[in-house]
């Protein structure tokens, strides 16, 4: 059966069916089409607000299955896109009527205990990668949600609990297998292929696929001492104060997060204050559980918290607590900046737009990112941003199509009224669908933006990966 798929300079290109066939006989995974049962739940992601249907999904096997769905691309001109785990905000996976490169069930993890690495395929979730590690006692510096891809999480720059001591997910990264825009296959490290592998570190997608990753591991719990505290939202402005100073001196195994949201039905609040507005603090100490047991004691003997559940708990676990705010399914749509601290006008504006929020499932989340990330030199790797100390995501969250408008202005004036209070930075993954060119520059700095764009002329000069937060050359 012949088929039409998007082109990648626009328009279609009609395939007949024996170029399909002779794609399917050198293809071992598993190929797509609207027809296929397993098309609708494989080309949804994770935002609802994205609805694009690819015209062909090549849900790939191993690195083979990428090199010939590269080369099937290439050869007849075809829009494509990469699929890791799905959970970009901009919904980058998926193009309309094009072929979208499923990584999703190349999942295998392998952990060297005694060099402290792992390998990861490039469709693992982080709950995946955190899974094997933890066997050992060792975690990678991974993100707070298990369901997150590691591929785009990594090729965009990658934080978490374990930032503070580490930096940034990309770098921790030894090395990456990667499939080039001429379908070449190529191990990239600090020694082979270094420029490409420089710009993969933060850069994002626009430079090949990844088919493996190889993580530097650390010695982490398996228990650690982490959870959550929270208090009514009329306290906002008290516990933020608080937060700010004791965050900005915590060691680097504490990480803190606050969140401004009204409270969810979950079991470890109490019913009185559900769908009232709280905030909360999730915390998690990565170091030894009686230092991190009096490190916290004064943040929960703060006010009157509603619920305290910091304990004694496995890593994994703590890796997924936030897991339930998350679904894949909902309407989200994301704003946000770096800042360089937390001065007492950003306290006043998150408290201030905390009571405006329009959804019970948005929130005000403020990152404690500071430490390793601001020791490493600037060029380090083109995630860059090494002035940033805590990262603001303004995550709209809701449910009905009706409700959009309503949302997303919150989120917006939000970003505006905070904007006083940025680095000026921003972070590629959190970018939204309609940032564009002057976002996507303000994720670095002109000089590695420069050398981004050299390295992707050279790696890929016809820009076939361009369905990205694009670095064209
Ligand atoms: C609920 C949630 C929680 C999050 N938490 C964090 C967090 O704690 N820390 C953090 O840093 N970020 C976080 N993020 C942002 C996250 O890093 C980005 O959304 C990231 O793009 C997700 O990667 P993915 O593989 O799931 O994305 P996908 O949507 O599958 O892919 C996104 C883009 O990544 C690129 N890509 C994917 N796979 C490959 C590959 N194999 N090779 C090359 N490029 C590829 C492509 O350009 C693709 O278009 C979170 C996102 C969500 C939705």
């Amino acid at each position: 059966m012949a088929i039409q798929l998007a082109g990648i300079k626009g328009g279609t290109v009609d395939l007949p069916s024996e170029a399909l066939q002779v794609f399917k006989a050198t293809f071992k995974g598993q190929l797509l089409t609207a027809a296929d049962a397993a098309f609708e739940e494989t080309r949804q992601i994770w935002n609802a607000m994205i609805d694009r249907r690819p015209g062909l999904i090549a849900r790939c096997s191993g690195t083979a299955d990428v090199v010939q769905a590269v080369r099937f691309a290439r050869l007849h001109g075809l829009l494509s896109s990469v699929r890791g785990g799905g959970h970009n905000i901009a919904g980058l996976a998926v193009c309309e009527g094009g072929l979208m490169i499923d990584m999703s069930l190349l999942r295998g993890v392998w952990v060297d205990p005694a060099q402290r690495v792992a390998q990861a395929q490039a469709g693992c979730t982080l709950g995946d990668v955190d899974r094997e590690t933890q066997v050992h006692g060792l975690a990678a510096v991974l993100g707070f949600v298990s369901a997150t891809g590691i591929a785009g999480l990594t090729v965009g720059g990658g934080f978490g609990y374990l930032t503070r001591s580490h930096g940034w997910t990309c770098d921790n990264v030894v090395s990456m297998e990667v499939v080039t825009a001429d379908a070449q296959v190529l191990r990239v490290s600090g020694t082979e292929n270094a420029d490409l592998f420089w710009a993969l570190r933060g850069g994002s997608g626009n430079f090949g696929i990844v088919t493996s990753f190889e993580y530097q591991l650390f010695p982490v719990g398996p228990e650690i001492l982490g959870g959550a505290i929270a208090w009514r939202g009329e306290d906002a402005k008290q516990v933020l104060e608080a937060y700010r100073k004791f965050s900005a001196s915590a060691p680097r195994e504490l990480t803190t997060v606050a969140v401004l949201r009204n409270a969810p039905p979950a079991p470890w609040l109490p019913k009185e204050v559900h769908g009232q507005p709280i905030i909360a603090l999730f915390v998690c100490h990565s170091g030894k559980v009686e230092d991190g047991e009096a490190l916290l004691a004064p943040l929960r003997a703060l006010g009157r918290p509603v619920a305290d559940i910091v304990t004694r708990r496995p890593y994994s676990q703590m890796q997924s607590l936030l897991d339930a705010t998350q679904p894949k399914g909902r309407r989200y749509y994301w704003k946000s900046h770096y800042l360089a601290g937390i001065d007492e006008r950003m306290v006043e504006l998150a408290a201030e737009h905390a009571g405006r929020i329009r959804s019970p499932h948005s929130a005000i989340l403020l990152f404690q990112i500071q430490g390793a990330l601001n020791e490493r030199p600037a060029g380090y790797s083109p995630v860059g941003n090494r002035d940033a100390t805590y990262v603001l995501n303004i995550a709209g969250s809701w449910d009905g199509q009706a409700d959009d408008a309503v949302n997303m202005a919150w989120a917006r004036g939000c970003f505006e009224a905070t904007r006083s209070c940025s680095t000026g930075g921003t972070y590629v993954n959190f970018l939204t669908e309609e940032e564009g060119r002057d976002r996507i520059a303000a994720a670095y700095s002109r000089t590695d933006l420069e050398k981004l764009a050299a390295i992707k002329r050279r790696y890929d000069p016809e820009n076939l990966f361009r369905h990205t937060k694009s670095i064209a050359g």
